[in-house]
């Protein structure tokens, strides 16, 4: 399936763009706005990788936006068609996102142009290794200044490779764990990563959904139960999503796009079916039990209650903007809706739930992540047994009164939190105050016309005023 993107503008641009708008909004200098708009550093590099005999050269960068907070944060991604204004985009959001969820770091993006379906594991972790001795050379990767973390093309895998190298080259480094989070977790990882993000896009959906004043700007009644939901990228991101959508909400998965085309089906696809099956065949062609359509873009314009753009950015764009039907867009990919592009879905009465708060789950639990290795212990473990002794004890104490506990809450009471529960409910904590910052800012600002710009206005105005309270600049 060709991918036709109208990017009107660059995908840097369509950030700094929203950056303006938000920016008017905030009591801030026109110096330190135009500071906080701009790539702090990047470093671009050319690495060489013997592969089959021959020397392949790839090229990568690691984009540095604010180091506002540290460390920076930002994921590593691996796609054919990364590029540094790619990069400097996503380390812009990484920031926003960042300050807007209260997650401390300041923001960053790695990339490497590579597709990583041509290669084998055995290249593919050559290539990863050397791409991580780069960056570990010149200090982009460290647990105190740098931690990339997983993206489009990269996950546990990538990130223990990653980890290892750094702990070859940085033996003595006690918190060397720390230097990447996404981890696999026999390697430090933390249960609940990679279902973060996705769990996360759940978790700000679920949100908006308990707010029935907003809600009603989407025109959607009720609650998730038998909504129609359309999903581009079953990836890591869109699977988690659909999945817990499907399975914890009772949502009706309508539609999945992937690369090489779209499944339909009115009545709901089965999420892990159609996973099972793309990861098997490499794509969603063919798959029996849905009708197919070649050109997969086609199917973000089909009526649906939220359309979820969950593979990559600029992919609702001008062209096709006046035809998408959705009510609402969660945005769970980052950028997939250009600066132009929103203005006529606004227009539309289209609600769109924004990236930088959407999809934050990542960094929310990668932070968690970090925090344990630093402290080298896992979150529950000094206190579960007692919590749940104390819980027995309290047990004991109503039922001494006669009074009977059902056997189901006892079970509940006597469990204890382990370390996915914890991780879980802090995720959902997040999603919810943020987005409940999210919309008391839209709701009591004239000059504030979507959660876009209440999002992005919350995360810089958070900015500025660290940088102010450091008193570093003016
Ligand atoms: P991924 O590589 O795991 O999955 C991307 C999926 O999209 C793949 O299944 C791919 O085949 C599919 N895809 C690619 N091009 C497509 C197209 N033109 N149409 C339909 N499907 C297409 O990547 P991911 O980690 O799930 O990331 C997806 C998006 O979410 C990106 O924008 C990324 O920056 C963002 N994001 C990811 C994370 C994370 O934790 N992984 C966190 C925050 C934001």
């Amino acid at each position: 399936m060709a991918t036709t993107v109208h990017q009107e503008k660059s995908f840097r641009e369509n950030v700094n763009l929203v950056f303006d708008i938000a920016a008017a909004t905030l009591q801030i200098s026109d110096g330190l706005a135009y500071y906080l708009k701009g790539v702090y550093n990047v470093y671009q590099v050319r690495f060489p990788v013997k592969i089959e005999g021959k020397v392949e050269s790839f090229i990568g960068w690691r984009a540095v936006h604010s180091e506002h907070k540290l460390p920076t944060k930002g994921g590593i991604r691996y796609s054919p068609l990364v590029n540094q204004d790619e990069i400097e985009a996503l380390a812009a959001l990484m920031s926003y996102k960042c300050a807007l969820v209260d997650v401390p770091f300041g923001g960053s993006k790695g990339g490497v142009v590579v597709d990583p379906k041509k290669y084998d594991d055995a290249t593919m972790e050559r290539i990863t290794r050397r791409f991580a001795y780069e960056l570990i050379k010149k200090d982009y990767i460290n647990p105190a200044t740098s931690v990339p973390a997983p993206d489009m093309g990269t996950g546990p895998r990538e990130m223990a490779w990653i980890a290892d190298t750094y702990m070859e080259h940085r033996p003595d480094d006690i918190n060397a764990l720390g230097c990447v989070t996404g981890k696999p977790v026999s390697l430090g990882g933390i249960p609940g990563r990679t279902e973060a993000t996705g769990r996360g896009v759940v978790y700000g959906i679920r949100e908006f959904f308990r707010h029935p004043e907003d809600r009603k700007r989407a025109g959607l009644e009720g609650t998730l139960e038998g909504k129609t939901v359309i999903i581009q990228g079953l990836g890591n991101v869109g699977y988690h999503t659909a999945k817990i959508l499907e399975a914890e909400d009772g949502a009706k998965i309508i539609g999945i796009i992937e690369h090489d085309g779209a499944l339909m089906d009115h009545n709901g696809l089965s999420v892990e079916k159609v996973n099972t099956y793309n990861k098997e065949h490499g794509g969603v062609k063919g798959y029996p039990d849905a009708q197919y359509f070649e050109n997969g873009n086609a199917i973000l314009e089909e009526k649906c209650d939220f359309l979820i753009p969950a593979a990559m950015e600029g992919v609702i764009h001008m062209e096709n903007a006046p035809r998408i039907k959705a009510n609402l867009i969660a945005e769970a990919a980052n950028g997939p809706v250009t600066f132009g592009a929103d203005a006529i879905l606004r227009q539309k009465g289209v609600v769109m739930i924004p990236d930088i708060f959407l999809n934050a789950g990542g960094v929310v639990v990668s932070y968690f992540e970090w925090i344990k290795n630093l402290s080298h212990i896992r979150f529950g473990r000094l206190t579960r047994r007692h919590e749940v002794s104390q819980n027995d004890l309290l047990l004991k104490a109503i039922e001494s009164n006669g009074h009977k506990i059902p056997t189901g809450l006892a079970e509940k009471l006597l469990h204890g939190p382990n370390e996915l529960d914890l991780v879980r409910s802090a995720l959902d904590d997040t999603m919810r105050d943020a987005f409940q910052q999210i919309r008391d800012r839209y709701w009591s600002h004239d000059k504030i016309e979507s959660y876009r710009i209440a999002a992005m206005a919350i995360g810089i105005e958070k900015i500025a005023l660290s940088i102010q309270d450091r008193g570093l600049y003016p």
